[in-house]
């Protein structure tokens, strides 16, 4: 199996653990907070998606699948900004958008601390967007780790 068929599919099997996970513990211990995001469809579709892109977020790193999705994303993004009159958004993206492309494989994009960087990115996320709250923006973070270190793992670079 190709490395991101082998991504696609631990990510997939770890969202149905997590999700599950939370089924559970909503229920035992009542917890309306997670009530309200699991049996919401839409924050559920948008949790798996972010946890779904960093999972195959690292592999941008070299010619794959990943990178090949996450700029078609990265691109549709920059437009919605360039095209809202955003520059500023617009020019922060440019400058960080290609920083992976210019390092090996397996380099920095596929470290433990750009994991927690990279993801803690989403806890910013109110400050900017004031529509975004707190805890979408803390689910946000949580969801893009559980990808993240599901692709570290599967590499096998977690537990080094
Ligand atoms: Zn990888």
């Amino acid at each position: 199996m190709s490395g991101f068929k082998s991504h696609i599919l631990g990510n997939f099997l770890i969202d149905i653990l997590v999700v599950t996970g939370l089924f559970y513990l909503s229920d035992l211990f009542n917890l309306v907070f997670l009530k309200n995001y699991i049996y919401d469809p839409e924050k559920m579709i948008t949790l798996i998606s972010i946890s779904f892109i960093f999972s195959i977020f690292p592999d941008i790193d070299t010619n794959s699948h990943a990178q090949k999705i996450f700029y078609f994303i990265f691109l549709l993004v920059y437009l919605y900004f360039f095209f809202k009159g955003e520059y500023k958004t617009v020019a922060i993206l440019g400058l960080f958008g290609f920083l992976p492309v210019l390092s090996k494989h397996r380099s920095w994009t596929h470290s433990k601390m750009a994991a927690i960087l990279i993801c803690s990115l989403f806890l910013f996320l109110p400050y900017l967007f004031p529509n975004i709250s707190k805890a979408d923006s803390i689910c946000y973070f949580i969801a893009s780790l559980v990808g993240y270190f599901n692709h570290l793992i599967i590499d096998g670079i977690f537990f080094r």
